[in-house]
Protein backbone atom coordinates (compact mmCIF):
# COMPACT_ATOMS: atom_id res chain seq x y z
CA UNK A 1 0.00 0.00 0.00
CA UNK A 2 1.48 3.29 -1.38
CA UNK A 3 1.50 6.48 1.28
CA UNK A 4 -1.35 8.88 0.41
CA UNK A 5 0.42 12.43 1.12
CA UNK A 6 -2.77 14.19 -0.42
CA UNK A 7 -4.85 12.71 1.54
CA UNK A 8 -3.48 13.08 4.68
CA UNK A 9 -3.10 16.72 4.44
CA UNK A 10 -6.63 17.11 3.25
CA UNK A 11 -7.49 15.15 6.66
CA UNK A 12 -5.68 17.96 8.77
CA UNK A 13 -8.49 20.25 10.18
CA UNK A 14 -7.64 23.86 11.23
CA UNK A 15 -10.08 26.73 12.33
CA UNK A 16 -9.14 30.66 13.17
CA UNK A 17 -9.51 32.25 16.41
CA UNK A 18 -13.00 33.11 15.12
CA UNK A 19 -13.85 29.71 13.24
CA UNK A 20 -12.23 31.17 10.03
CA UNK A 21 -11.75 28.35 8.00
CA UNK A 22 -8.32 29.22 7.63
CA UNK A 23 -5.91 29.25 10.72
CA UNK A 24 -5.74 33.20 12.23
CA UNK A 25 -2.11 34.99 11.44
CA UNK A 26 -0.17 34.99 14.61
CA UNK A 27 1.13 38.53 14.15
CA UNK A 28 3.63 38.98 16.78
CA UNK A 29 7.44 38.40 17.61
CA UNK A 30 6.70 37.54 21.14
CA UNK A 31 4.64 35.92 23.48
CA UNK A 32 2.97 36.83 27.04
CA UNK A 33 3.27 34.49 29.53
CA UNK A 34 0.98 34.28 32.36
CA UNK A 35 3.04 33.26 34.97
CA UNK A 36 7.15 33.28 35.31
CA UNK A 37 7.40 29.80 35.38
CA UNK A 38 6.17 28.61 32.24
CA UNK A 39 8.36 31.07 30.48
CA UNK A 40 10.84 29.28 32.52
CA UNK A 41 9.50 25.43 31.46
CA UNK A 42 8.92 27.16 27.87
CA UNK A 43 13.17 28.49 27.87
CA UNK A 44 14.04 24.66 28.67
CA UNK A 45 11.71 23.06 26.14
CA UNK A 46 9.42 21.86 28.65
CA UNK A 47 5.91 23.51 27.70
CA UNK A 48 4.12 21.84 25.10
CA UNK A 49 1.31 24.51 23.45
CA UNK A 50 3.28 27.89 24.35
CA UNK A 51 5.29 30.17 22.24
CA UNK A 52 8.11 32.01 23.12
CA UNK A 53 9.39 34.00 20.46
CA UNK A 54 8.86 33.87 16.65
CA UNK A 55 12.55 32.73 16.06
CA UNK A 56 12.04 29.36 17.97
CA UNK A 57 8.29 29.28 16.82
CA UNK A 58 5.05 30.52 15.60
CA UNK A 59 1.23 28.96 15.52
CA UNK A 60 1.29 30.05 12.00
CA UNK A 61 4.55 28.05 11.03
CA UNK A 62 3.41 24.97 13.12
CA UNK A 63 0.28 24.73 11.01
CA UNK A 64 2.47 24.93 7.98
CA UNK A 65 4.80 22.65 9.35
CA UNK A 66 2.35 20.21 9.89
CA UNK A 67 1.26 20.27 6.60
CA UNK A 68 4.12 19.68 5.57
CA UNK A 69 5.23 16.91 7.90
CA UNK A 70 1.47 14.82 7.47
CA UNK A 71 2.54 15.18 3.39
CA UNK A 72 5.93 13.36 4.10
CA UNK A 73 4.96 11.07 6.90
CA UNK A 74 6.97 12.45 9.53
CA UNK A 75 6.59 13.12 13.17
CA UNK A 76 7.09 16.87 12.69
CA UNK A 77 8.79 19.77 10.44
CA UNK A 78 10.37 22.92 11.16
CA UNK A 79 9.77 25.73 8.20
CA UNK A 80 12.80 27.91 7.26
CA UNK A 81 13.19 31.27 4.95
CA UNK A 82 14.34 29.22 2.30
CA UNK A 83 15.64 26.23 1.23
CA UNK A 84 19.00 26.50 1.33
CA UNK A 85 18.00 28.04 5.43
CA UNK A 86 16.70 24.30 5.72
CA UNK A 87 19.54 22.37 4.16
CA UNK A 88 22.33 24.53 5.76
CA UNK A 89 20.92 24.02 8.85
CA UNK A 90 19.89 20.58 8.88
CA UNK A 91 23.52 19.76 7.97
CA UNK A 92 24.89 21.52 10.23
CA UNK A 93 22.91 20.43 13.17
CA UNK A 94 23.42 16.96 11.79
CA UNK A 95 27.06 17.37 12.13
CA UNK A 96 30.30 18.27 14.21
CA UNK A 97 33.85 19.08 13.01
CA UNK A 98 35.61 16.34 12.09
CA UNK A 99 32.50 14.63 10.46
CA UNK A 100 32.38 13.36 7.11
CA UNK A 101 29.54 13.48 4.52
CA UNK A 102 28.59 11.37 1.39
CA UNK A 103 26.98 13.27 -0.78
CA UNK A 104 25.30 12.59 -4.75
CA UNK A 105 27.34 14.84 -6.91
CA UNK A 106 23.99 16.26 -9.32
CA UNK A 107 22.38 18.37 -6.22
CA UNK A 108 21.23 21.59 -6.21
CA UNK A 109 24.24 24.29 -7.11
CA UNK A 110 23.83 25.96 -3.71
CA UNK A 111 23.61 23.15 -1.99
CA UNK A 112 27.04 21.53 -3.92
CA UNK A 113 28.67 25.24 -3.12
CA UNK A 114 27.75 25.07 0.22
CA UNK A 115 29.14 21.35 1.08
CA UNK A 116 32.56 22.02 -1.31
CA UNK A 117 33.34 25.45 -0.48
CA UNK A 118 31.36 26.63 2.84
CA UNK A 119 31.48 24.02 5.47
CA UNK A 120 35.08 22.51 5.09
CA UNK A 121 35.95 25.50 7.35
CA UNK A 122 34.76 24.05 10.45
CA UNK A 123 36.61 20.86 9.27
CA UNK A 124 33.36 18.94 7.50
CA UNK A 125 34.46 17.45 4.32
CA UNK A 126 32.01 15.96 1.55
CA UNK A 127 32.67 13.27 -0.69
CA UNK A 128 30.85 13.10 -3.91
CA UNK A 129 29.53 10.57 -5.63
CA UNK A 130 27.49 9.13 -8.46
CA UNK A 131 24.03 8.43 -6.44
CA UNK A 132 22.73 6.30 -8.90
CA UNK A 133 26.14 3.56 -8.23
CA UNK A 134 25.24 1.88 -4.36
CA UNK A 135 28.70 0.72 -4.61
CA UNK A 136 30.44 3.64 -5.16
CA UNK A 137 28.65 5.31 -2.63
CA UNK A 138 29.22 2.51 -0.01
CA UNK A 139 32.75 2.82 -1.16
CA UNK A 140 32.95 6.53 -0.23
CA UNK A 141 31.67 6.10 3.58
CA UNK A 142 34.19 6.18 6.18
CA UNK A 143 34.48 5.71 9.63
CA UNK A 144 33.75 9.74 9.96
CA UNK A 145 30.89 9.70 8.06
CA UNK A 146 28.22 11.14 9.03
CA UNK A 147 25.35 12.05 6.65
CA UNK A 148 24.24 10.46 3.42
CA UNK A 149 22.59 13.29 1.41
CA UNK A 150 21.20 13.56 -2.36
CA UNK A 151 17.65 14.72 -4.08
CA UNK A 152 15.04 12.07 -4.88
CA UNK A 153 15.09 13.67 -8.92
CA UNK A 154 18.21 15.71 -8.58
CA UNK A 155 18.83 19.20 -10.15
CA UNK A 156 19.35 19.52 -13.00
CA UNK A 157 20.18 15.92 -14.33
CA UNK A 158 17.17 14.17 -13.41
CA UNK A 159 18.63 11.47 -11.87
CA UNK A 160 16.66 8.73 -9.74
CA UNK A 161 18.12 8.09 -6.55
CA UNK A 162 16.77 4.23 -5.44
CA UNK A 163 16.03 5.43 -2.08
CA UNK A 164 15.41 2.06 -0.53
CA UNK A 165 18.88 0.90 -1.39
CA UNK A 166 20.59 3.88 -0.17
CA UNK A 167 17.81 3.96 3.32
CA UNK A 168 20.06 0.05 3.27
CA UNK A 169 23.47 1.38 2.79
CA UNK A 170 23.05 4.57 5.78
CA UNK A 171 21.41 2.07 7.85
CA UNK A 172 23.96 -0.52 7.65
CA UNK A 173 26.71 2.15 8.32
CA UNK A 174 24.56 4.31 11.03
CA UNK A 175 24.61 7.44 8.84
CA UNK A 176 21.76 9.77 9.21
CA UNK A 177 19.77 9.97 5.63
CA UNK A 178 18.91 13.13 3.99
CA UNK A 179 16.67 13.21 1.01
CA UNK A 180 16.10 16.38 -0.86
CA UNK A 181 12.61 16.03 -2.34
CA UNK A 182 12.06 19.51 -4.13
CA UNK A 183 11.46 18.03 -7.30
CA UNK A 184 8.96 15.52 -6.57
CA UNK A 185 6.48 16.56 -4.17
CA UNK A 186 3.85 14.17 -3.54
CA UNK A 187 4.66 11.65 -6.40
CA UNK A 188 8.10 10.39 -4.12
CA UNK A 189 7.86 9.89 -0.62
CA UNK A 190 11.23 9.57 0.89
CA UNK A 191 10.70 8.62 4.42
CA UNK A 192 7.94 6.29 3.66
CA UNK A 193 11.24 4.85 1.99
CA UNK A 194 13.71 5.07 4.90
CA UNK A 195 15.19 8.67 4.65
CA UNK A 196 15.43 9.84 7.82
CA UNK A 197 15.20 13.59 7.36
CA UNK A 198 13.28 15.16 4.03
CA UNK A 199 14.22 18.74 3.06
CA UNK A 200 12.32 20.95 0.80
CA UNK A 201 12.54 24.19 -1.40
CA UNK A 202 9.06 25.24 -0.83
CA UNK A 203 9.93 28.03 -3.33
CA UNK A 204 9.40 25.48 -5.98
CA UNK A 205 6.33 23.24 -6.25
CA UNK A 206 4.88 23.34 -2.90
CA UNK A 207 4.39 27.32 -2.97
CA UNK A 208 4.01 27.32 -6.70
CA UNK A 209 3.58 30.71 -7.28
CA UNK A 210 7.19 32.32 -7.20
CA UNK A 211 6.17 34.77 -5.09
CA UNK A 212 8.28 33.69 -1.97
CA UNK A 213 10.86 31.60 -1.00
CA UNK A 214 10.92 29.14 1.95
CA UNK A 215 12.04 25.37 2.83
CA UNK A 216 11.72 23.01 5.41
CA UNK A 217 12.73 20.34 7.21
CA UNK A 218 10.64 16.78 8.07
CA UNK A 219 12.24 14.61 10.49
CA UNK A 220 11.14 13.16 14.01
CA UNK A 221 10.12 15.02 17.01
CA UNK A 222 13.86 14.87 18.76
CA UNK A 223 15.38 16.35 15.73
CA UNK A 224 13.09 18.93 15.43
CA UNK A 225 13.44 20.10 18.87
CA UNK A 226 17.38 19.56 18.32
CA UNK A 227 17.16 21.70 15.28
CA UNK A 228 14.79 24.61 17.79
CA UNK A 229 16.68 24.17 20.72
CA UNK A 230 17.64 27.95 22.40
CA UNK A 231 20.64 26.66 23.38
CA UNK A 232 22.58 24.50 20.19
CA UNK A 233 19.79 24.13 17.84
CA UNK A 234 20.81 24.85 14.21
CA UNK A 235 17.37 26.75 13.12
CA UNK A 236 17.21 28.84 16.75
CA UNK A 237 20.87 30.11 16.72
CA UNK A 238 21.39 31.08 12.78
CA UNK A 239 18.04 32.15 12.96
CA UNK A 240 16.74 31.38 9.02
CA UNK A 241 12.90 31.94 10.10
CA UNK A 242 10.40 32.17 7.65
CA UNK A 243 7.73 34.84 8.52
CA UNK A 244 4.20 34.09 9.84
CA UNK A 245 2.35 36.11 7.00
CA UNK A 246 3.97 34.03 4.75
CA UNK A 247 3.85 30.99 6.51
CA UNK A 248 0.32 31.05 6.01
CA UNK A 249 -0.05 31.99 2.52
CA UNK A 250 2.26 29.18 1.57
CA UNK A 251 -0.11 26.82 3.65
CA UNK A 252 -3.07 28.13 1.31
CA UNK A 253 -1.24 27.09 -2.11
CA UNK A 254 -0.01 23.43 -0.54
CA UNK A 255 -3.89 22.70 -0.83
CA UNK A 256 -4.20 22.78 -4.60
CA UNK A 257 -0.36 21.08 -4.86
CA UNK A 258 -2.15 17.67 -5.66
CA UNK A 259 -3.71 19.22 -8.62
CA UNK A 260 -1.32 21.02 -9.79
CA UNK A 261 1.57 18.12 -9.84
CA UNK A 262 -0.57 16.23 -11.55
CA UNK A 263 -1.28 18.66 -14.45
CA UNK A 264 2.51 19.83 -14.38
CA UNK A 265 3.35 15.71 -14.78
CA UNK A 266 0.34 15.47 -17.37
CA UNK A 267 1.87 18.18 -19.52
CA UNK A 268 5.79 16.94 -19.11
CA UNK A 269 4.88 13.42 -20.18
CA UNK A 270 3.01 14.63 -23.60
CA UNK A 271 6.03 17.14 -24.22
CA UNK A 272 8.61 14.77 -23.53
CA UNK A 273 7.05 12.11 -25.62
CA UNK A 274 6.96 14.13 -28.53
CA UNK A 275 10.46 15.91 -27.95
CA UNK A 276 11.82 12.29 -28.15
CA UNK A 277 9.63 11.69 -31.18
CA UNK A 278 11.12 14.79 -32.92
CA UNK A 279 14.55 13.25 -32.02
CA UNK A 280 15.68 15.59 -29.61
CA UNK A 281 18.02 14.55 -26.72
CA UNK A 282 15.03 14.24 -23.96
CA UNK A 283 15.29 13.35 -20.46
CA UNK A 284 12.47 12.37 -18.45
CA UNK A 285 11.91 10.24 -15.75
CA UNK A 286 8.45 9.13 -17.33
CA UNK A 287 10.42 8.31 -20.58
CA UNK A 288 11.17 4.57 -20.66
CA UNK A 289 14.16 5.49 -22.09
CA UNK A 290 15.18 7.42 -19.13
CA UNK A 291 18.00 4.97 -16.85
CA UNK A 292 15.68 5.93 -13.74
CA UNK A 293 12.53 5.00 -14.99
CA UNK A 294 11.80 1.42 -13.04
CA UNK A 295 13.37 2.84 -10.23
CA UNK A 296 11.09 5.80 -10.08
CA UNK A 297 8.18 4.07 -11.07
CA UNK A 298 8.49 1.48 -8.37
CA UNK A 299 8.91 4.20 -5.90
CA UNK A 300 6.20 6.46 -6.48
CA UNK A 301 2.94 7.19 -4.97
CA UNK A 302 -0.09 5.92 -7.79
CA UNK A 303 -1.70 9.67 -9.55
CA UNK A 304 1.00 12.53 -9.01
CA UNK A 305 3.16 11.20 -12.65
CA UNK A 306 6.51 11.65 -12.85
CA UNK A 307 7.23 15.10 -12.20
CA UNK A 308 7.16 18.87 -14.10
CA UNK A 309 11.18 18.85 -14.73
CA UNK A 310 12.06 17.62 -18.40
CA UNK A 311 15.67 18.48 -20.15
CA UNK A 312 16.94 18.70 -23.88
CA UNK A 313 20.07 18.96 -24.90
CA UNK A 314 20.27 21.28 -28.45
CA UNK A 315 24.03 21.02 -28.72
CA UNK A 316 25.27 24.37 -27.68
CA UNK A 317 25.17 26.90 -25.28
CA UNK A 318 24.39 29.58 -28.19
CA UNK A 319 20.95 27.68 -29.65
CA UNK A 320 19.78 27.23 -26.24
CA UNK A 321 20.33 30.86 -25.76
CA UNK A 322 18.47 31.73 -29.06
CA UNK A 323 15.81 29.23 -28.54
CA UNK A 324 15.12 30.32 -25.12
CA UNK A 325 14.41 33.50 -26.10
CA UNK A 326 12.55 33.23 -29.21
CA UNK A 327 10.37 31.00 -26.50
CA UNK A 328 9.91 33.76 -24.35
CA UNK A 329 9.48 35.89 -27.23
CA UNK A 330 6.16 33.73 -28.25
CA UNK A 331 5.28 34.06 -24.74
CA UNK A 332 5.89 30.08 -24.25
CA UNK A 333 7.29 31.09 -21.08
CA UNK A 334 9.75 33.14 -19.12
CA UNK A 335 13.92 32.81 -18.89
CA UNK A 336 14.10 32.42 -15.61
CA UNK A 337 15.78 30.07 -12.84
CA UNK A 338 13.32 28.68 -10.54
CA UNK A 339 10.49 25.76 -11.26
CA UNK A 340 6.95 24.89 -10.02
CA UNK A 341 5.58 28.00 -11.51
CA UNK A 342 1.96 28.19 -13.44
CA UNK A 343 3.85 29.04 -16.63
CA UNK A 344 6.68 27.49 -18.45
CA UNK A 345 9.80 28.45 -16.92
CA UNK A 346 13.49 27.60 -18.79
CA UNK A 347 17.00 28.08 -18.21
CA UNK A 348 20.52 26.45 -19.30
CA UNK A 349 21.67 25.22 -16.26
CA UNK A 350 25.13 25.07 -16.72
CA UNK A 351 25.34 28.92 -17.28
CA UNK A 352 22.89 29.63 -14.63
CA UNK A 353 22.01 27.47 -11.52
CA UNK A 354 24.52 25.23 -11.56
CA UNK A 355 27.36 27.47 -12.29
CA UNK A 356 28.70 26.83 -8.90
CA UNK A 357 29.82 23.29 -10.34
CA UNK A 358 33.16 23.76 -12.22
CA UNK A 359 33.47 22.77 -16.23
CA UNK A 360 35.39 20.01 -15.74
CA UNK A 361 32.83 18.75 -12.91
CA UNK A 362 29.90 19.36 -15.50
CA UNK A 363 31.46 17.44 -17.84
CA UNK A 364 31.88 14.63 -15.88
CA UNK A 365 28.36 14.55 -14.77
CA UNK A 366 27.23 14.43 -18.37
CA UNK A 367 26.23 18.27 -17.60
CA UNK A 368 26.73 19.33 -21.25
CA UNK A 369 26.21 23.51 -21.79
CA UNK A 370 24.04 22.90 -24.64
CA UNK A 371 21.44 21.50 -22.11
CA UNK A 372 17.79 23.22 -21.35
CA UNK A 373 16.20 22.60 -18.51
CA UNK A 374 12.04 22.73 -18.68
CA UNK A 375 9.69 23.26 -15.53
CA UNK A 376 6.86 22.70 -17.49
CA UNK A 377 3.74 25.09 -16.98
CA UNK A 378 0.06 24.03 -16.07
CA UNK A 379 -1.11 25.33 -19.50
CA UNK A 380 -4.32 24.03 -20.46
CA UNK A 381 -3.93 22.88 -24.15
CA UNK A 382 -0.62 21.20 -24.20
CA UNK A 383 -0.80 20.05 -27.63
CA UNK A 384 -1.10 23.99 -28.83
CA UNK A 385 1.85 24.51 -26.98
CA UNK A 386 3.97 21.94 -28.29
CA UNK A 387 3.52 22.88 -32.08
CA UNK A 388 4.22 26.45 -31.66
CA UNK A 389 7.26 24.88 -29.19
CA UNK A 390 7.84 23.25 -32.21
CA UNK A 391 7.76 25.93 -34.76
CA UNK A 392 10.28 28.08 -32.59
CA UNK A 393 12.51 24.97 -32.64
CA UNK A 394 12.47 24.57 -36.58
CA UNK A 395 12.78 28.61 -36.56
CA UNK A 396 16.37 28.46 -34.78
CA UNK A 397 17.11 25.39 -36.86
CA UNK A 398 16.92 22.65 -34.32
CA UNK A 399 14.33 20.92 -35.89
CA UNK A 400 13.78 20.52 -39.80
C1 LIG B 1 15.87 25.71 -5.32
C2 LIG B 1 16.40 24.49 -4.69
C3 LIG B 1 17.03 24.54 -3.46
C4 LIG B 1 17.27 25.83 -2.71
O1 LIG B 1 16.08 26.40 -2.27
P1 LIG B 1 15.86 27.99 -2.02
O2 LIG B 1 14.45 28.05 -1.63
O3 LIG B 1 16.18 28.67 -3.31
O4 LIG B 1 16.82 28.38 -0.95
C5 LIG B 1 17.48 23.36 -2.91
N1 LIG B 1 17.32 22.18 -3.54
C6 LIG B 1 16.73 22.09 -4.74
C7 LIG B 1 16.60 20.77 -5.40
C8 LIG B 1 16.26 23.24 -5.37
O5 LIG B 1 15.68 23.15 -6.57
Amino acid sequence: MKYKPADKIQDLQYFGEYGGVNPSISDSSTYTFLSAKTMFDTFEGNAEGCYLYSRHSSPSNLYLGEALAAMEGTETANVAASGMGAITSTLLQLCQAGDHIVSSRTVYGGTYAFLKNFIPKFNIQTSFVDITNPEQVEAAITKDTKVLYCESVSNPLLEVANIEVLAKIAKKHKLSFVVDNTFSPLSISPKELGADVVVHSLTKFINGSSDTVGGVTCGTQDFINALRSVNDGANMLLGPTMDSMRAASVLKNLRTLHIRIKQHSKNAMFLAEKFQEDGLRTVYPGLKSHPGHETFKKMMNPDYGFGGLLTIDVGSLEKANELMELMQEKNLGYLAVSLGFYKTLFSAPGSSTSSEIPIDEQEKMGLSNGLIRFSIGLDNDIERTYKMMKSCMQEVGILK
